[in-house]
């Protein structure tokens, strides 16, 4: 999958590989992403990140093995919502 790593630099990487989540967690197919200010202050060196950046998002659920219920659902992240089903 593409993702953009941050790793002191942004770096587009065509071959990153597929996360498995954890139990409890979901995959979501990403449609739409957003870059707030937190975003770039990790750019910037804020709390030494390194990985993937962005948490603000709208996308559907592809993978939730404790509530398969949840797949197919369009979910929203963001800074003061968590993840809810919109
Ligand atoms: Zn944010």
């Amino acid at each position: 999958m593409r993702a953009l790593y941050l790793d002191k630099t942004l770096t587009l990487c065509e071959d990153y590989a597929t996360p498995t989540p954890p139990p409890g967690e979901a995959s979501v197919h990403v449609r739409l992403a957003g870059v707030c200010n937190t975003d770039l202050e990790l750019v910037r060196g804020y709390m030494s990140f390194r990985g993937v950046p962005g948490h603000e998002f709208v996308g559907e659920v592809v993978q939730c093995d404790s509530a398969p219920e949840w797949i197919g659902q369009r979910v929203v992240g963001g800074d003061q919502c968590g993840v809810r089903s919109v």
